[in-house]
């Protein structure tokens, strides 16, 4: 892995904003000034192919970046554009599966887009 792989890896680890990457740049920047975008964006995509992030797409947004690649779901508050994590809630019978809808594909899987305020958006 070359230092800068490791730079953006190790930032991008330390935060929980699911940054894009140009906020990523910004961060990385301090530590290796010479570092370009485009360089940026491609780290972020072998980091991605290795399995080491991932990526975070909702539907019309930057894309984001996410250093915790344990299975969890995403909320993105509706007035602020921030997004954080979700987990299932363990005392909930409510039940989400692929039988849940009707296609003639067969389906193998499905991502959840949730969306919402934020506490601090609720609070303005
Ligand atoms: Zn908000
Ligand atoms: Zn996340």
């Amino acid at each position: 892995m070359t230092r800068q792989r490791e730079v953006i890896l190790r930032e991008l680890r330390k935060l929980t904003s699911h940054p894009t990457a140009d906020e990523l740049y910004l961060l990385v920047r301090e530590h290796l000034p010479r570092i370009s975008l485009g360089t940026i964006y491609r780290n972020l995509e072998e980091l991605s192919a290795a399995g080491l992030i991932q990526k975070v797409e909702f539907g019309g947004g930057q894309r984001r970046f996410d250093g915790d690649i344990t299975d969890h779901w995403h909320v993105k508050c509706t007035d602020c554009g921030r997004i954080a994590d979700v987990s299932p809630d363990p005392e909930s019978t409510a039940q989400v599966s692929l039988g849940s809808f009707r296609t003639e594909f067969e389906l193998t899987g499905y991502r959840l887009e949730l969306m919402g305020t934020c506490p601090a958006c609720q609070q303005a």
